[in-house]
């Protein structure tokens, strides 16, 4: 880092408007969100507490820009998206500071991961677009059947708090780059860092082709998914709120792309113990990875299947390391987990360690609030937390989005599918084997959109991520996505001049 990240001011201004047409702009009805931050409790800023009106004057915007955007050669877009990658890697500390204030998260993961993720995302797609082709058919010796992908239009787009910036990026580069004009609504808990990034990047696009507007989610989501001038809204959160979302996409027959919950399973089968080597050291690093941006992460492996014959000997190595993780303020590049992203979250986690405790489940390591000292106590802090117990409990059925991790055992690989795939998420899911057969047998057999093979929380832009089951509906990541945001126009051609005879 070439700022020190813990003596650094969180690098927000105090006030901020949407970000409509180019430009910031106040709130219609002039209230404000008061932002703090979930490191120590320290207001960050005021965003917008925007209404139906705000999303209307976007909405505007975007209509206003989507004809030229749309017409804007697939390359001349491609080289705005490299752009805003060179903007967004040469402000690598600013946006991971930005993150990390916002969010609670390690600086070290908003540093290695979530932006320079987000980065790559901006780069692929521009690559994507540029590769992407028409198809032509031949239907007879003089007709021919053209296909074009063309953009959707104006399309709506809302973030969750546990990435902001690599969701949005998630969201933003295919729409972008596909044509589409973009309104998105980043979570009432995470506001500030998308904003940075817009003073950062906004001014490549041209004005209404990007815009942000901040609010509650029952005022401005709601607005906007429910609008009749959206041509497709993707979503991100929790599944309640996805149907929600997917009801309004019903009443206005457009396409609506889901990402949703889970409790995805991470299943260690007995040969991993074979020897004590580098891959067992990685697998028992797979197994803490339930830790990972304090759980909350919609594909974290907060279930996990340990072969009955090893499970003593593994636990034995695994609960150390898990005791082992830093918790500390996330500025220090030293720190493993962070905060959770907000009081009533943090208290959330906290009711279902309670839950767990109260339903029998054997509490392993964890269970409370860790005490860190001084401001960070006004933080929203949690240990990492590991229970042992059945997949009948409500700590290995319900999707508690933080650092909880529940246990159990199994006899044979028939088994562990039946546990593993007992849930109605269907998001993530790992195989830890050194036997290439038993993984890929698992790995058809898992119910789940993604399933990693000796290896957890790995995101690549070019591999397709989203869920089966309860956990969503369409995908992203991966060229497949720019299909998402466009539409096939297919023009058939006659080029004979013989009349067809009917009439
Ligand atoms: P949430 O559903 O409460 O909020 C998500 C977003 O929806 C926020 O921007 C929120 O303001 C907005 N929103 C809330 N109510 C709305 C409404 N009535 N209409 C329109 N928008 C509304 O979820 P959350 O608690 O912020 O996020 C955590 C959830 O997200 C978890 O369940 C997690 O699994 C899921 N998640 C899934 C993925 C994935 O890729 N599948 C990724 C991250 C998070």
């Amino acid at each position: 880092m070439s700022v020190d990240s813990l003596t650094a001011a969180p690098p927000f201004k105090s006030r901020y408007g949407n970000y409509i047409g180019g430009k910031w702009v106040a709130p219609v009805e002039g209230h404000y969100l008061t932002n703090t931050s979930p490191v120590d409790g320290r207001v960050l800023c005021e965003v917008p507490a925007s209404t139906a009106a705000d999303v209307e004057l976007a909405l505007d915007a975007a209509h206003k820009a989507k004809a030229a955007w749309g017409h804007m050669a697939p390359a001349d877009r491609a080289l705005i998206l490299l752009k805003a990658a060179d903007i967004m890697e040469k402000n690598l500390d600013l946006l991971a500071r930005a993150e990390t204030w916002d969010n609670g998260k390690p600086i070290r993961e908003t540093l290695t991961a979530d932006i320079p993720l987000a980065i790559d995302h901006f780069r692929y797609f521009a690559g994507c677009i540029r590769a992407q082709e028409g198809t032509l058919s031949e239907i007879d010796a003089t007709t021919i059947a053209y296909h074009f992908h063309e953009p959707l239009g104006v399309v709506a787009q809302i973030i969750p708090w546990n990435f902001p910036l690599l969701m949005g990026s998630w969201k933003l580069a295919p729409a972008l780059v596909a044509g589409n004009c973009v309104v998105m609504k980043p979570a009432e808990s995470t506001p500030a860092s998308m904003l940075v990034l817009m003073e950062l990047i906004g001014d490549l696009f041209p004005p209404g082709t990007l815009n942000i507007v901040n609010g509650l989610g029952r005022d401005v989501g709601a607005a906007l998914s429910n609008s009749d001038r959206i041509a497709k809204i993707a979503f991100t959160g929790s599944t309640p709120t996805g149907k929600m979302i997917a009801h309004a996409a019903a009443e206005h027959l457009i396409p609506a792309t889901l990402e949703l919950g889970g409790k995805s399973p991470n299943i260690f089968f007995a040969d991993i113990m074979d020897k004590d080597d580098d891959y067992l050291d990685k697998a028992i690093e797979g197994f803490t990875m339930f830790a990972l941006n304090q759980g909350q992460i919609c594909s974290c492996p907060s279930r996990a299947l340990v072969h009955e014959s090893i499970y003593e000997k593994f636990m034995e190595r695994a609960l150390p390391r898990i005791k082992a993780i830093r918790q500390g303020n996330p500025l220090d590049p030293n720190t493993m987990m962070g905060a959770q992203n907000s009081h009533g979250h943090q208290e959330k986690i906290l009711s279902y360690i309670d839950i767990g405790k109260g339903e029998g489940a054997q509490l392993l390591t964890g269970g409370g609030r860790p005490d860190l000292g001084g401001d960070l106590n006004n933080g929203c802090y949690v240990q990492p937390t590991v229970f042992k117990g059945n997949n009948k409990m409500r700590i290995f059925q319900e999707e508690i989005f933080g650092p909880v991790l529940a246990v159990t055992t199994f006899k044979t690989e028939e088994e562990a599918l039946a546990i593993a795939n007992d849930t109605p998420f269907g998001l993530g899911s790992g195989v830890w084997s050194r036997d290439a057969n038993t993984c890929y047998r698992m790995g058809r057999g898992l119910e789940a959109g993604r399933v990693w093979i000796n290896c957890y929380h790995v995101y690549p832009a070019h591999a397709a991520f989203g869920g089966y089951k309860k956990s969503g509906i369409g995908r992203e990541t991966h060229k497949m996505v720019l299909e998402c945001y466009q539409q096939t126009k297919n023009m058939l051609v006659s080029y004979s001049e013989k009349k067809r005879g009917f009439f």
